[in-house]
């Protein structure tokens, strides 16, 4: 029979290296991983065979999980009747990491021992942490409708080998053999307590087989196989509900919220959906899927499912369960089905409601907005019904405090004659706190939204108000400042200062431009700047610059240059003092104002040797 060596891909190869090598604490999360693949799998065919009766085979149609010890071997067998795998998916899924966004976690990796395990920790080694205990695995396996039986063999250092087998049955059967340090999981006491602990509530039965060697051992069915979902809400405990969880979303968190609910009446419903605490891995992977679970009466349909779960809700996790739903038509069909629709409804609103229930907790609330408020905001431009709802649940950070504001608190604070709400964007908050943009806002007690996750710059000008109030860049367009109740303190502040007068600035303006050129659009005075001498604005109605440097960074911004302005402060002692230059130095001064207004937008230098060049003669000229 011949055998074939294959080396695992090079991911598979370094996650492989960290379990064996890293991984000591909590081995025995290995049989919750085998045990839930062995449950997904049996819920795959008993899928499959709604279409294809075929595939069970009548003496062979009661699913179950068992788990068998050998202890002069040292073995440690977890075997299902489920789909089983052929050759190719052999390959496919035990020798590389065919997850969309697993392979990008895996570049993610540090090296630093630590860090990574405590990244792999959250992200959780699936089939792979057999050899957590394990210093050889064996996975015998037949694919539902199938002949062929396949041997899986590796010892996890590099690579495995398939054969041929003729002593596969369908499903698979997963040999361990064990490390000298992993003999507790051959006590059938310690294997009971994991199985209790972790797979309680799988819904598959999981059986351990008799023991040879140990007393009065009998077969003995070690989980509830209940269906947490169908119970009621007062006979489960939080543990349960926790338990459940980790194996329904493969996380190693705690669930922020769980939410557990039973729709009745135009179409019934059970639901028992989880918001993590953590982000899961590949929450900003491009597939953007809802990774909640659909059953019909209790068969399991799909995980991946288009239509259950608007995408900006994909970090909830759990299963939806219905018997409204028909059994037998395909995926492609049920996306579509108005049944279907009217469930996301539900679920939506439902999930909506509770978080807002949630906000009134603030320290609670803000953990959830950390982690998917950047989610959650796909949904003002793409769930029109919906986008009030999700205004209310939005926070942000802000000029004028360190907490996060929501609008209402934004709107209430506003100032005298103030009608706009806002905001900048860009790539970090402490950046743009020191913008020169907002000098004159901060200066006039003017709040300004901080804004800066990528989404932002694509709802803000869809959502385009909020309780009537205008969403307005502090970047871009004139600023709107002098229609503001003045502080105080700013009206005494500008008697102080002595002005140029408006014919010298004029001029300036003028010989700034001819000297730059094409290289800005315009050259205007601005009210927005106390500190500054210049900045630069985005023109009202284009594109924002800190939109237009995202898309170059993907390179999607080939020939992209919207047109800037360059605002001056006419109240600036370097601007002052300009007003009376010469034509040469005022042309050198005005490249110089432009690049500096382009360093503190983050940005690199069209010529930095030019621009040494003439910061060095600036420099000379001061000295001297
Ligand atoms: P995950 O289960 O998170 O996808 P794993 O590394 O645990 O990741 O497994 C990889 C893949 O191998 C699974 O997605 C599944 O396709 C396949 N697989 C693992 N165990 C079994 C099994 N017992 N029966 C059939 N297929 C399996």
């Amino acid at each position: 029979m011949s055998e074939e060596k294959h080396t695992f891909q090079a991911e598979v190869a370094k996650l492989l290296d960290i379990v064996v090598h890293s991984l000591y604490s909590n081995t025995e999360i290995f049989l919750r991983e085998l045990i839930s693949n062995a449950s997904d799998s049996c819920d795959r065919l008993r899928y499959a065979a709604l279409t294809d009766g075929s595939l069970i085979e009548s003496d062979n149609s009661e699913f179950s999980i068992h788990i068998a010890v050998d202890k002069e071997k040292r073995t440690l067998t977890i075997s299902d009747n489920g789909i089983g795998m052929n050759k190719d998916e052999l390959v496919e899924n035990l020798g590389t990491i065919a997850k969309s966004g697993t392979s990008e976690f895996m570049k993610s990796l540090t090296g630093d021992e630590t860090k990574d395990v405590s990244l792999i920790g959250q992200f959780g080694v699936g089939f792979y942490s057999s050899f957590m205990v394990a210093k050889k695995v064996e996975v015998f396996t037949r694919k539902a409708g199938e002949t062929q039986g396949w041997q899986w063999t590796s010892d996890g250092r590099g690579s495995y080998r398939i054969t041929e087998s003729d002593d596969a049955g369908r499903g698979a059967r997963i040999v361990l053999h064990l490390r000298k340090e992993s003999d507790e999981y051959l006590e059938s006491l310690r294997l009971k307590t994991v199985v209790k602990t972790y797979s309680d509530h799988i819904a598959i039965p999981v059986i351990l087989d008799p023991i040879p060697g140990e007393e009065e051992s009998t077969e003995e069915t070690l989980n509830s196989a209940s269906a947490l979902w169908t119970r009621p809400k007062s006979e489960i405990t939080e543990e349960q509900y926790t338990e459940f969880y980790h194996h329904v979303a493969q996380g190693f968190d705690e669930p922020w919220h769980t939410l557990h609910f039973r729709a009745e009446g135009a179409i019934e419903y059970t639901s028992l959906l989880y918001v993590p605490t953590n982000q899961p891995f590949d929450l900003f992977g491009p597939e953007r899927k809802s990774k909640v679970k659909l059953y019909v009466n209790r068969v399991f349909i799909a995980d991946d499912l288009e239509g259950l779960m608007p995408p900006y809700l994909r970090f909830v996790r759990g299963v939806v369960d219905s018997s409204d739903l028909p059994l037998n038509v395909s995926r492609e069909m049920l996306q579509d089905n108005p049944q279907l629709k009217k469930i996301q409804k539900g679920l939506v609103g439902k999930l909506l409601k509770e978080l807002k229930d949630r906000t009134k907790v603030t320290s609670e609330y803000e953990t959830f907005w950390s982690a998917f408020g950047p989610v959650l905001k796909e949904g003002l431009y793409e769930d029109f019904e919906r986008r009030d709802d999700l205004l209310d649940l939005c926070r942000f950070r802000s000029s004028a405090s360190d907490e996060w504001r929501s609008l209402k608190d934004y709107v209430t604070d506003m100032k005298e004659g103030q009608d706009a709400i806002y905001y900048i964007t860009g790539a970090d908050t402490a950046a743009l706190k020191k913008s020169p943009q907002l000098e004159g806002y901060v200066a006039k007690g003017v709040e300004v939204l901080l804004l800066t996750d990528s989404i932002d710059e694509f709802w803000v000008t869809s959502v385009g108000v909020f309780d009537k109030h205008p969403f307005r860049s502090a970047a871009q367009s004139a600023a709107d400042l002098d229609s503001i109740a003045k502080s105080e303190d700013d009206e005494t502040k500008k008697d102080e200062e002595d002005k140029a007068n408006d014919t010298d600035i004029e001029s300036l303006i003028t010989r700034l431009k001819d000297a730059l050129g094409e290289s800005v659009k315009d050259v205007r005075t601005s009210n927005r700047l106390t500190e500054s001498p210049v900045c630069l604005i985005g023109e009202d109605g284009g594109m924002s610059l800190h939109l237009e440097r995202m898309l170059k960074q993907h390179g999607q911004g080939e020939g992209l240059a919207s047109p800037r302005i360059l605002e001056i402060n006419p109240k600036h002692a370097l601007i002052t003092k300009l007003t009376g230059q010469s034509d040469d130095i005022v042309g050198e001064t005005a490249h110089l104002l432009l690049d500096q207004a382009r360093i503190v937008e983050g940005e690199a230098l069209p010529d930095p040797v030019a621009f040494s060049h003439r910061l060095s003669q600036a420099m000379e000229r001061g000295l001297l």
